[in-house]
């Protein structure tokens, strides 16, 4: 069989290069999953600058937090804003620590700019009049971090295309289809921008739907399921992240549909595992949808609670920790004294105090561990919950200082991070 793009039907013998699209974009997530049956400028690069950028761009906080990485294999920045004390700021960051080293603007007051830094670095500096400085201690400082979530991004036309073409690309994949039919033709014009056709992508509004698979599917997975409706087409159900639901009209359908059927979603966890989820239901009453212009005043609220949700909440997997784990470790190695508190705990990176309560946990545990059982079985067993668990910064930043102090913390890291190697 001759390999045709399944958007414009042409193959290689017609002049064009077929390239591997990743179905979902490499940027939103940590595996790959690909079609291989896409011409690479007109039908690839294209939906990229069209469409991909802007919906990966909207989302580069979650992408940091959830260790999303760039096309440079770099952690995305971010646009952080930071409460300290009574004073707002705003600058690019990639990681919380990184405001306190060198200049953030000023959003709320007329100063401007503001240079930030270790405080003997100006003292030593002839440069800098001491008038100027003001001191703030980690230990002391109340930081906030703010971040705008920009919700419509959800309801927009590039979302929308994004998710039907994630759809399509997987429906192809699945059903191992080549090239275009005319049955086709609306979800590919749709893709393309030819018509916005009504219609093709919808949003599931259903509550019931969101309590059952929330639980089971996960916040920060991307997942896929494939139905037939009773109406005679055929859709794709795409969760972005588990925060929405979108159901795509692929095609049309001449089946015979039975009210209740079994659902299967394949699923991209955000440390790049796969999941799959089974269950039995109605699907036309379960993916039960709205257009996305009525949706946005109905979700809102829910959407903002699944996503705090998600930022609250932490995978507890190697893939998801490992640099943190390896970070800590040459915190450790390279610090002392004051210099080690701020960089372990002071300031207060929430990512950074979970690793090191993790490696904490399994070295103070570690004579009792099972070291013919991994780390994802053991750390089970130590956080007596499923591989997810939720933090109260503050509460869990008291009790490191706490541990820090009585001077067991490090003894504990260095144990725990040496029983990491010794797991299977
Ligand atoms: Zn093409």
């Amino acid at each position: 069989m001759i390999k045709k793009c399944i958007y414009c039907n042409l193959s290689e013998a017609d002049g064009i290069k077929l390239s591997k699209s990743d179905i979902i974009p490499d940027a939103l997530c940590n595996r790959s999953l690909i079609n291989n049956r896409v011409c690479k400028i007109k039908h690839n690069s294209e939906f990229s600058n069209s469409f991909e950028s802007i919906v990966i761009g909207a989302f580069d906080f979650l992408r940091n937090k959830l260790g999303l990485k760039n096309k440079d294999k770099k952690i995305p920045q971010y646009k952080a804003k930071v409460r300290i004390n009574d004073k707002l700021f705003t600058k690019k960051i990639n990681r919380k620590e990184n405001f306190f080293k060198g200049v953030a603007v000023s959003v709320d007051n007329i100063e401007g700019k503001t240079l930030f830094g270790p405080i003997q670095d100006f003292k030593s500096n002839k440069k800098f009049n001491s008038q100027e400085l003001e001191e703030y201690s980690l230990n002391s400082l109340n930081m906030i971090e703010e971040v705008d979530l920009n919700i419509s991004i959800f309801f927009k036309s590039e979302m929308l295309r994004l998710a039907a073409k994630i759809g399509y690309e997987w429906y192809c994949k699945i059903l191992d289809l080549n090239g275009v039919s005319e049955e086709r033709k609306e979800i590919i014009d749709f893709i393309l921008n030819k018509n916005g056709s009504e219609g093709i992508v919808e949003i599931v509004n259903n509550k019931v739907m969101y309590n059952m698979l929330t639980p089971q599917l996960n916040l920060g997975t991307h997942s896929l399921c494939k139905y037939d409706s009773i109406d005679g087409n055929s859709y794709i159900i795409y969760s972005f992240f588990g925060l929405i639901y979108y159901k795509i009209k692929i095609t049309k359908h001449n089946k015979i549909c039975e009210d209740a059927n079994l659902i299967e979603f394949y699923g991209i966890r955000y440390d790049g595992s796969e999941t799959k989820v089974r269950l039995y239901g109605n699907s036309d009453f379960l993916f039960s949808s709205v257009d996305p212009k009525i949706a946005y005043d109905e979700m809102l609220d829910d959407i903002v609670d699944r996503y705090d949700e998600l930022l609250s909440t932490e995978l507890v997997s190697i893939e998801n920790f490992k640099r943190h784990f390896d970070e800590v470790k040459k915190n450790v190695e390279k610090y002392s004294g004051d210099e080690l508190y701020d960089s372990l705990i002071g300031f207060k990176d929430r990512k950074k105090l979970l690793a090191i309560m993790i490696l904490n946990k399994i070295g103070e545990n570690k004579d009792s561990l099972d070291y013919n059982k991994t780390f994802y079985e053991n750390t089970r067993n130590l956080f007596y919950s499923n591989e997810f668990v939720q933090i109260d910064e503050e509460e869990l930043y008291d009790q490191l200082k706490e541990l820090f102090d009585n001077e067991k913390l490090i003894q504990n890291i260095e144990a725990g991070y040496s029983c990491l190697e010794s797991l299977k």
